[in-house]
C-alpha cells in the first residue's frame, strides 16, 4: 500500500472555528470527515490535497433529531447512528433499514458520515438516492450564512458538488414520513455486503388508501450520467394510477426508454437495464403491500 503524501492538518473543535477557518486560511483545504472514503482515495494517488481540515471533532454536526414533521440529520452522523436512531426506527423507513444492512462492514458503518457520503459525489453513494427519493435538502454553512440546496443542485456531476470553498455541508433533512408513505433501498452489486453497486434504486411512494399512487420518486445511481439521478419520466407516468400488473409494465417501459445506462468493466448495459426494471417492479410491488397491508415493525417488515 502507497504512503500517504506530506499535508498539512488543521483540526477544528467547535464549528465556529471550522467556519473561521474555511473562511480565511482554509479556502482551498480539503474537508475530511473520517476519511473512507478520501484517504484510499489519496493513497492511490487520485488525489493530492495539500491542506486538511479534519472535522470529525466537530461534535455539533453529529445528530438525528425531528422537528416541526422534519428529520434533520447532522453532517457526522454515522450509518450505524441512522441505523440505531429510534426516529428512523418505522418500517416506513425501511430505505434506511436496508442501507445499514448493505453498507459496508461494520467498521465503515461506524465511521462513514451523511456529509461525506454527499460530499463524495459518486454513484456508488448509497444515501445520494435515498436523499434525492425523499427529497431532502441539504444545508451549507458558511461564515457568511448559509444555502440550502435540493441534492440535485449540490452533486453536479461525478465527483463534482457546488460546495464553494468556504462552505462546509452541515445537515440534510427531509419530511418525516406519514401515513400511506413508504421508502425503499435496493441495490447489487457482486457480493451481498461491502460491495459497490452496480445498479440501485432509492424509491418513496405515497398511496391512497385504495392504492392509486399520489406521489413517487425515483431515484437510480445511473439513469443519464455517472451520479445518482431521478427517473422523472417514469416517475410521470406512475403518478396518479393504481399499482396493478399492467401498469408496473406500462412503467417498465418508460424506465427502458429513459434509462442511458453504460456499459463498463463491471457490467453492461443490458444487464444493469433488466435489474433496474426489476428493481421497479419489486419496489412497486413491495410498497403496496407495505402500506395497504398496514406493517407497523420492522421485523414484521
Ligand atoms: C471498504 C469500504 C466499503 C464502503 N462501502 C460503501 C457502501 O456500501 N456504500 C456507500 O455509499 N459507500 C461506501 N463506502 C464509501 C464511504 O464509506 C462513504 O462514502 C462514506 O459515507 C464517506 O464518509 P466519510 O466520513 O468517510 O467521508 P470522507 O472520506 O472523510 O470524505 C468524503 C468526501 O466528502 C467530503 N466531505 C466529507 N464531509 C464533508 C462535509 N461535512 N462537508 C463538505 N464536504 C465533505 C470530503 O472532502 C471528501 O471529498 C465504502 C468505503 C470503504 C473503504
Amino acid at each position: 500500500m502507497r504512503e500517504l503524501p506530506d499535508f498539512e492538518i488543521y483540526s477544528p473543535s467547535s464549528l465556529r472555528d471550522l467556519l473561521e477557518y474555511l473562511h480565511g486560511d482554509g479556502r482551498d483545504a480539503t474537508i475530511i470527515a473520517n476519511g473512507t472514503d478520501l484517504l484510499p482515495r489519496i493513497r492511490r494517488g487520485e488525489l493530492r490535497p495539500r491542506r486538511l481540515v479534519d472535522i470529525s471533532g466537530v461534535r455539533e454536526l453529529r445528530y438525528i433529531r425531528e422537528e416541526g414533521g422534519v428529520i434533520k440529520i447532522g453532517a457526522l452522523t454515522t450509518i450505524s447512528d441512522l441505523a440505531g436512531s429510534h426516529l428512523l426506527s418505522h418500517s416506513r423507513y425501511e430505505a434506511f433499514h436496508v442501507l445499514s444492512r448493505m453498507f459496508g462492514t461494520w467498521e465503515i458503518r461506524n465511521r462513514a458520515t451523511v456529509g461525506g457520503n454527499l460530499g463524495a459525489a459518486a454513484s456508488s453513494e448509497d444515501l445520494i438516492p435515498i436523499f434525492l427519493a425523499l427529497d431532502a435538502r441539504v444545508r451549507l454553512l458558511s461564515l457568511g450564512g448559509e444555502r440550502v440546496l435540493r441534492v440535485d443542485e449540490l452533486v453536479v456531476a461525478k465527483r463534482r458538488t457546488s460546495r464553494r470553498g468556504d462552505e462546509v455541508i452541515a445537515e440534510v433533512s427531509f419530511k418525516s414520513l406519514g401515513e400511506g408513505e413508504w421508502s425503499y433501498f435496493q441495490k447489487i452489486g457482486r457480493r451481498r455486503t461491502h460491495i459497490i453497486a452496480l445498479v440501485s434504486l432509492a424509491s418513496y411512494l405515497r398511496l391512497s388508501p385504495d392504492g392509486v399512487i399520489e406521489d413517487v420518486r425515483l431515484a437510480f445511481n445511473r439513469v443519464r450520467g455517472k451520479i445518482p439521478e431521478r427517473a422523472w419520466r417514469t416517475e410521470e407516468f406512475l403518478r396518479d394510477r393504481r399499482i396493478d400488473e399492467e401498469v408496473i409494465s406500462g412503467a417498465e417501459r418508460v424506465l427502458e426508454s429513459e434509462l442511458r445506462l453504460t456499459s463498463d468493466y463491471r457490467a453492461s448495459y443490458l444487464y444493469r437495464t433488466e435489474v433496474a426494471k426489476v428493481f421497479l417492479r419489486r419496489a412497486l410491488r413491495h410498497s403496496r403491500d407495505m402500506v395497504l397491508g398496514g406493517v407497523e415493525s420492522v421485523a414484521e417488515a
